[in-house]
């Protein structure tokens, strides 16, 4: 079932690289790790070393050089440490790679370095600087799991953190060149064995290359038995030989056979893309499509960031689970790309502000729940923190009678704003119209619009929440509508300024432009989008039980906390039943049904049925109020497959978001 427990390692805090730095036997100052006693690069020839064990091996400049392909050619590393090998890759590729060619570089880390130690070890490469500093304003917390980089317009990084052989048995996507780099195999042994070698050929293309400094007897049998042919080189300075080679026939992937409904669509080739909704979800899979060059046509009835986007003030933030499970990885993922990606459209912060976010914990249950919760997850401070109510206090800049769990790096965005910024990337052509019905043609959709004309594209994305199974193609997928309104107050002068989102029941972000907002109701079935005083009342209520203190303030300086005088906004979020968002291709639910109606009798009875999909249809919905932190990531994982990329997520998570899944649940279940 889609629903096994997650064979992901747990989630948690790496241990970060200890470092020290020696004199090689030029007197240069050089990276060494103390735990592996081993150098990440020598400093007096570490660049040449590089050029010639791991870019000419490859022969990256001549196969940049002629790379014709839409897709982008990926590069795959073992072993990160410094990103010197990727940032020479990037050089390279900037030389030789023609316009319109893209690169993508995966790479995994165990033991990232801290932020300080990249930015000395770096430092070392002058005209590696600016590069260099793409990285390290990026740096991602050592946190178990993948981490996208936008490096520039046409390069990404995708960092895999955790170990190789299992970071790479989660990954989803190909490579074409290996950087087989890591510690020398005598001094890091845990890392060079069968399991990676057999990882990295499943997920090669045929031809692909790779390129190792060693000569390890392991190294070249673990290759060769996972179907890697290698010759030996001549190795860089005094090492007299290393390894390259290809692998002609990829290992099958055989980690679909219990789940072969998730098999992906094969790619197709897509100049034009036409995406329904210019909510989040979809003005982020636009943006993410248009930056890979696809021209994209942003269809909505009104506008960009109109319904449950449209909300001036909205909050980056997660609620994560006290079991570690797959939707809280997906969250906590999704809550750290969308800080990333935030920090990547809007460095000043206009759209945006990372203030942090406090969830309170005003009940004992609460408290309960938050202390089991740590107790659980062993993550970084600067990503989730217990505060007691002083130290909550302190950090809100207000007085609080609760303490909680405190996210430094969430915050919030100005939705409204962020959909229209994001509807103006090159490359979007936007159009106020509504979409009827989907046609499949041969080699596309043809969209039928209300007004009565037909546009035609290679593939559609729907994005339009609540309304997002009203097609045919998509009528299968359960979505419950729930209604949501925000209050809005003007601020008196003289309250203290609140300095964090506070949480509880609903949000209550800091101050913006003089007015406060809070909200939102929650009200499942309810389509109604006018405004309510009953709901304003709810919302007060709420700001009341939460920060009584702050409300007094209000109420002495002069506030209207009036129902009926308060401004607001009303709109509908839609969620799945398991509350999880829809994202990826769609299904063809019928043919899902009849090709694995076997599971109703048995769920070991796994047909080896690929899954089939409307060709060239796919979904981003069922966000519900969490969409900041779930979108971004939903549209860089559909660009991605469409774009045949390497996902920015590992393969489980992306399964866990299939649209398929819920059909597959059912028939388990005998429904
Ligand atoms: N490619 C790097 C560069 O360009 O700076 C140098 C790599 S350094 C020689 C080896 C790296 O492999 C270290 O950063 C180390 O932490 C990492 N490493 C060691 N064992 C690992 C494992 N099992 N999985 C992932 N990374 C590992």
């Amino acid at each position: 079932s889609p629903e096994r427990p997650a064979q992901l390692p747990e989630l948690t805090a790496l241990p970060q690289a200890h470092l020290d730095w020696r004199r090689d036997d030029t007197d240069l100052e050089a990276p060494h790790s103390t735990a592996f006693d081993d150098v990440y690069f020598s400093r007096h020839d570490g660049r040449a070393e590089t050029k010639h064990v791991f870019i000419e091996a490859n022969d990256l400049p001549r196969r940049f050089a002629d790379w014709q392909a839409s897709r982008p050619f990926v590069i795959g590393e073992t072993g990160f440490g410094t990103g010197l090998n990727m940032l020479c890759a990037w050089s390279c590729f900037d030389r030789h790679a023609p316009p319109s060619a893209r690169l993508h570089l995966v790479s995994t880390e165990m033991f990232p370095l801290t932020q300080e130690d990249l930015v000395r070890a770096l430092a070392i490469w002058p005209d590696l600087i600016a590069r260099a500093q793409r990285l390290i304003e990026q740096w991602p917390e050592p946190i178990t799991g993948v981490h996208r980089l936008w490096l520039d317009e046409r390069v990404t990084l995708d960092l895999h953190f955790g170990d190789s052989a299992e970071r790479l048995a989660h990954l989803d996507g190909r490579v074409d060149a290996w950087f087989l780099d890591g510690f020398a195999p005598a001094k890091n042994p845990d890392m060079w064995q069968p399991a990676l070698f057999e990882a990295m050929a499943r997920i090669s293309r045929p031809g692909t290359t790779f390129a190792t400094f060693t000569c390890a007897g392991t190294v070249k049998r673990g290759l060769k038995a996972a179907g890697f042919t290698w010759r030996k080189v001549s190795g860089y300075g005094r090492k007299r030989e290393m390894l390259a080679g290809e692998i002609t026939t990829p290992l099958e992937d055989d980690t679909r056979r219990s789940t072969p409904w998730f098999i992906p669509p094969a790619p197709r080739p897509t100049r034009h893309v036409a995406v329904i909704g210019a909510g989040l979800a979809g003005t982020s899979v636009a943006a993410a499509l248009a930056r890979r060059g696809i021209r994209v046509t942003l269809l909505d009835r009104q506008g960009p960031g109109v319904g449950a986007s449209g909300n001036r003030q909205g909050t980056l933030y997660v609620k994560l689970a006290v079991q570690p499970n797959l939707h809280s990885r997906l969250y906590l993922a999704g809550l750290l790309h969308s800080r990333r990606w935030l920090a990547t459209l809007d460095p000043e912060r206009r759209l945006w502000q990372d203030c942090g976010v406090l969830q309170l914990a005003m009940s004992d249950k609460e408290a309960t729940r938050q202390a089991r919760f740590l107790g659980h997850h062993r993550l970084p401070k600067r990503v989730v923190e217990g505060v007691d109510a002083k130290g909550a206090s302190q950090r809100a800049g207000i007085a609080l009678d609760h303490g909680g769990l405190d996210y430094p790096q969430a915050g919030w965005v100005r939705p409204a704003v962020l959909c229209e910024r994001l509807a103006t990337t090159p490359g979007i052509h936007l159009r106020q119209a509504e979409v009827v019905a989907l046609e499949a043609k041969q080699t596309g959709w043809s969209l039928q619009l209300k007004e009565g004309e037909t546009l035609s594209a290679d593939q559609v994305v729907i994005a339009t929440a609540e309304l997002a199974n009203r097609f045919v193609q998509t009528a299968a997928l359960p979505l419950q509508p729930i209604r949501g309104q925000v209050s809005t107050l003007p601020m008196p002068p003289g309250i203290p300024k609140l300095q964090r989102v506070i949480c509880a029941g609903g949000y209550v972000p800091p101050v913006l432009d003089g007015e406060l907002t809070f909200g939102a109701t929650f009200t499942p079935h309810d389509t109604a989008t006018e405004m309510r005083e009953a709901d304003h009342a709810d919302n007060l209520e709420e700001l009341e039980r939460t920060l009584p203190g702050f409300v007094q303030a209000l109420r002495q300086a002069g506030a209207e906390l009036d129902p009926a005088k308060l401004g607001g906004r009303a709109a509908v979020r839609a969620a799945s039943p398991d509350k999880t968002p829809y994202a990826g291709p769609v299904p063809d639910a019928k043919r899902w049904q009849a090709d694995y109606a076997s599971l109703a009798k048995d769920a070991k009875r796994i047909p080896p049925t690929p899954g089939t999909h409307h060709p060239g249809l796919w979904i981003s919905a069922a966000h519900g109020s969490r969409g900041l932190a779930s979108a971004p990531l939903c549209a860089e994982l559909i660009a991605s497959r469409i774009c045949d990329e390497p996902l920015p997520l590992e393969r489980e998570l992306a399964d866990h978001l299939h649209p398929g899944r819920r059909i597959i649940s059912e028939l388990i279940r005998g429904n």
